[in-house]
């Protein structure tokens, strides 16, 4: 199990990263991956605080997390020799400072500036592919420093958005169950627990959450952070990522414009939950309180590439059971679990 050593989530620790920093005993250069965006809203403060603390800086904003920037930037690592590597934005710098890291066997340290995902604590790093995504080992930060001013500053709907990777939870646990009585898979209760009460918080705190209340952003942060760390209890994505991810992936792969991540793991999560006979009116009634896509329409993606995603989402990751079962579902039930649970108007 490898977890974080250090973590602060708050308002405005943004500037404690160098702090944390030489708590944690580095004392040499650190390469800063961000974006051009984040650069002037999060990336100065860290670059100062780093300043501040004697510890020389080298940066490098990316644009993408293609395996291509992803090798930039070990190539960097590897010429520059940095201490640590810090990660700072919303996903894609994330993951691009976490798997070229583990690359080039360095420790990194996660300032996410969006609540959008749990890829912000997770020691994984999906990719998308050509044919398919594809899901990387990479390694847990060292330290993650979650500023909740900054995160509350991002656009709402990347915290709506975090809202459905959470409650993903709900059917992401039930399809890891379903594999362990099925296959025999591996299964443990700790890491499951976990990720299923950061979903249970989340729904709690809906009112605060909507509110972008102090208190909201923090709960939301710190369920991202939970189901992270329950990733690395489990040393597998499968407490947090079972059918309705595999229905966001395919979305992603075919829709002609997707919507976020968090989004479609939101909207399949109603329809997997009614796959499984569970209560998938309480996650449709989360996510209209959130303020986040429950239908089609709101994902902006026409009703027939929900049926194709529905239709082909168990072929993407043929190792992992769900409860789409190695066929996947016929056409004919997917129409009938998108428009009992709403999702397509019929
Ligand atoms: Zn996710």
């Amino acid at each position: 199990m490898q977890l974080p050593r250090e973590v602060l989530i708050g308002r405005g620790v943004a500037p404690l990263v160098g702090e944390t920093l030489t708590r944690l005993g580095f004392t040499g250069p650190a390469l800063v991956v961000t974006g051009k965006t984040v650069l002037p809203i999060a990336g100065v403060t860290v670059l100062e605080s780093l300043k501040a603390r004697d510890l020389k800086t080298d940066t490098m904003t990316v644009e993408s997390s293609t395996t291509e920037v992803v090798a930039l930037v070990e190539k960097r690592i590897r010429e520059t020799q940095p201490d640590i590597v810090v990660g700072i934005g919303g996903g894609k710098d994330i993951d691009v400072a976490k798997l070229s890291s583990m690359k080039a066997g360095r420790s990194f340290v996660s300032v996410p500036t969006a609540a959008s995902h749990d890829g912000i604590a997770s020691p994984l790093v999906s990719m998308k592919g050509l044919d398919r995504p594809y899901s990387y080992a990479a390694h847990s930060p060292l330290a993650i420093v979650a500023d909740t001013t900054i995160i509350a500053q991002s656009p709402y709907r990347l915290i709506a958005a975090g809202c459905g990777d959470v409650v993903a939870k709900y059917t992401a646990v039930r399809d890891w169950k379903l594999a362990h009585r099925i296959k025999n898979e591996y299964y443990g209760d700790y890491a499951a627990e976990l990720a299923l009460m950061s979903s249970r918080v989340v729904i709690k705190n809906a009112s605060s959450i909507r509110a972008m209340s102090d208190s909201g952003v923090r709960t939301l942060v710190e369920a991202l952070i939970s189901c992270g760390v329950a990733m690395s209890i489990a040393g597998t994505s499968r407490p947090c990522s079972g059918a309705e991810h595999l229905f966001s992936h395919a979305l992603a792969m075919i829709a002609p414009t997707p919507a976020l991540h968090g989004e479609q793991c939101g909207v399949g999560t109603i329809m997997c939950a009614y796959l499984h006979g569970a209560n998938w009116q309480l996650i449709k009634e989360f996510l209209q309180k959130i303020g986040a896509p429950t239908t089609a329409k709101e994902l902006g993606i026409p009703p027939e590439y929900i049926l194709k995603a529905l239709t082909s989402a168990h072929s993407l990751r043929p190792e992992r059971y769900t409860i789409l079962g190695e066929s996947g579902l016929t056409r004919e039930a997917a129409l009938r679990v998108a428009t009992i649970t709403g999702v397509i108007e019929q």
